[in-house]
C-alpha cells in the first residue's frame, strides 16, 4: 500500500505516521528525517539542504525528488510505504506520480490531517520546548505555515481531482486521531 500524508506543520503527521506504519507493516518515508540524517552525516546533500531547512523554506524539488526516487527503488519499499512530508509541491507530486505509475504501483490514497490554526501553533511551540528542533522557533514556524499554505496546500486539490484525498480530523488526542486515521485507511481501501 502506498499512502501520502499531507498536513500543516503541527498537524501530527509524524506521530500518526509512526503508528500507522506499524499497523500496516510498510516503510516510513519521511523526507524531513532523511534530510536531517544527511545533515548529520555531513553529505553534500545535507550541506545544500541545511540553509533551506533552518530558514523554514523548502529544499529544492530536484534534491528531494532524487532522494525519494532512490529510496522507493529499494527492496523494503516494494511492499508499500507511507510518504510523510513528501510531496510538498505540485512538481514533487507530479514526479512521484510519474515514478510510481512507471513502476505500476500508483498511490492508493492521500490522507489529509486537519487541525485549526490555534491548535497547530500550540503544538509546534510545545514541540519546540521538548525537542529543541532548530527549525521550531516562532519565526520559522510562521514561515513554515506560510510555505505550507502557498506551496503544499494546492496538493489537496490535485489529489482531490484524482479521487484519492481522504480528510481526517486531526483535533484531539493522538489516540483519537489514530482511530480516525485507521478508519479512513479502512474506508479508503473500499
Ligand atoms: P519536516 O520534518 O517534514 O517538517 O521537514 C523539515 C524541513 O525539511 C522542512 O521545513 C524543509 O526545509 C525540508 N523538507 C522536508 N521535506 C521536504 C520536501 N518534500 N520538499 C522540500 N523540503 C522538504
Amino acid at each position: 500500500m502506498r499512502i501520502v500524508f499531507v498536513g500543516p506543520p503541527g498537524s501530527g503527521k509524524g506521530t500518526q505516521a509512526k503508528r500507522l506504519i506499524e499497523r500496516l507493516s510498510i516503510v516510513h518515508l519521511s523526507t524531513g528525517d532523511m534530510l536531517r540524517q544527511a545533515r548529520a552525516d555531513g553529505t553534500d546533500l545535507g550541506k545544500k539542504a541545511a540553509e533551506c531547512m533552518d530558514g523554514g523554506g523548502l529544499v529544492p524539488d530536484e534534491l528531494v525528488v532524487g532522494i525519494v526516487v532512490e529510496r522507493i527503488g529499494q527492496a523494503d519499499c516494494q511492499a508499500g510505504c507511507l510518504f510523510d512530508g513528501f510531496p510538498r509541491t505540485i512538481a514533487q507530486a507530479e514526479a512521484l506520480d510519474a515514478e510510481l505509475d512507471n513502476a505500476g504501483t500508483p498511490l492508493d490514497m492521500v490522507l489529509e490531517l486537519k487541525a485549526d490554526a490555534e491548535e497547530l501553533a500550540r503544538r509546534m511551540l510545545e514541540r519546540a520546548k521538548i525537542e529543541g528542533r532548530a527549525d521550531d522557533t516562532p519565526e520559522t514556524i510562521a514561515k513554515r505555515m506560510k510555505v505550507y499554505t502557498e506551496q503544499t496546500a494546492p496538493l489537496l486539490d490535485y489529489y482531490q481531482k484524482q479521487g484519492k484525498l481522504v480528510t481526517v480530523d486531526g483535533m484531539g488526542t493522538p489516540n483519537e486521531v489514530f482511530d480516525r486515521t485507521c478508519q479512513a485507511v479502512q474506508g479508503g481501501k473500499g
